[in-house]
């Protein structure tokens, strides 16, 4: 049986992601990789419907966002990886979906008048055609693929749902083309921030995934933990322990055994840090490796980037000759 098709994109930022954001994105992709047929785009034009006043990094973080996504795992023989702005079919069928969305299905997403609110208090005028057409650009990269699943967050929502509705609407007026794409939310716990907050670079509480040995010790040490437990034999609650919800994520196969022990007051925070530290540098040190690597071959990563773009051509080629057929326009003679 053919895999389903799934496709995600990232906005392209060269600074490694923090530990909440990997696990919620590039791991869960890596998990993805061999249960569906994946394509990961650095989806460039997106940057550009929010920050097209300062380009000055964008080329930059393009390819530190390459880097991420190979340094996390990703692995470019299995899914094509690319950048947005290199398969140009997607601006194609965004201009054709554009002729039949209408404004008000834009106006109406929740997250248009928020960003809007919210980006123009730092000063950034976002009454552009380009910011209020931005779902129909995430349901082209989406629908040009006809893929059937998209693993986003609960923020993205809203913009899927009108991507299957485009999807219904295109369907509907000139045949089936598209499937309909169906959500699929991340499973992935939350994971905290070293202070128990939610995990933000602008708290300045993260870890971030390629974290040198002595970075994941110093913040480990400052993690917090029951604060109940002031001896080490005082019984403690590792729900409400931030090392804990690491050890889950990192240390999965002795979660068991250190709740247990934790619960009955037989191992300190002390020696539950030192088993943290341990295993999230067995973890990370090789995205670290990884990073530092193609940091180093930015001609290797540029190769990737061509071959994935050529590769997802390929398949969105396709499915624009359709689209085209479908809408009736006359095709160029071979
Ligand atoms: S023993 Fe571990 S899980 Fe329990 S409170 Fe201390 S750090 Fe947290």
């Amino acid at each position: 049986m053919a895999k389903q098709r799934v496709f995600s994109g990232l906005r392209p930022t060269a600074e490694s992601p923090h530990l909440g954001n990997w696990l919620g994105a590039l791991n869960q992709w890596v998990n993805l990789q061999d249960e569906y047929d994946c394509f990961f785009s650095i989806v460039d034009w997106h940057a550009l419907t929010t920050s097209y006043d300062d380009t000055t990094a964008l080329r930059e973080n393009t390819l530190g966002a390459a880097i991420n996504f190979l340094s996390a795992g990703l692995d470019p023989k299995k899914s094509p990886i690319f950048v947005q702005s290199h398969v140009p079919e997607h601006v194609e069928l965004h201009i054709l979906l554009s002729m039949i969305t209408p404004i008000s299905w834009l106006e109406r997403c929740p997250t248009y008048k928020d960003q809007m609110i919210q980006l123009g208090k730092e000063g950034k005028d976002l009454s552009t055609y380009g910011f209020l057409g931005y779902p129909v650009l995430m349901a082209s990269d989406i629908l040009i693929y006809k893929a059937s699943v998209v693993p986003v967050g609960e923020d993205q929502a809203p913009h899927l749902e009108l991507a299957r509705e485009i999807a219904r609407r295109f369907n509907y007026l000139y045949g089936k083309v598209f499937p309909e794409p169906q959500i699929r939310l991340s499973e992935v716990p939350m994971l905290p921030g070293i202070d128990g907050r939610k995990m933000s670079k602008s708290y300045g509480n993260f870890i971030t995934m390629s974290a040198e040995t002595e970075e994941i010790k110093e913040k480990v040490r400052l993690m917090i933990t029951d604060p109940q437990r002031i001896r080490k034999t005082d019984p403690g609650n590792p729900d409400i322990c931030v090392v804990y919800a690491f050890q889950k994520i990192f240390n999965s196969e002795e979660t068991s055994k250190i709740e247990q022990s934790c619960r009955s007051g037989e191992i300190g925070c002390v020696e539950c840090k030192r088993i943290l530290i341990e295993k999230m540098d067995q973890r990370l040190t090789p995205i670290r490796e990884k990073r530092k690597e193609l940091a180093n071959n930015p001609g290797l990563v540029e190769d990737i980037l061509a071959d994935g773009a050529a590769r997802a051509r390929e398949v969105a080629r396709q499915t624009l000759e359709e689209v085209k057929e479908k809408m009736g326009l006359l095709m160029p003679k071979e």
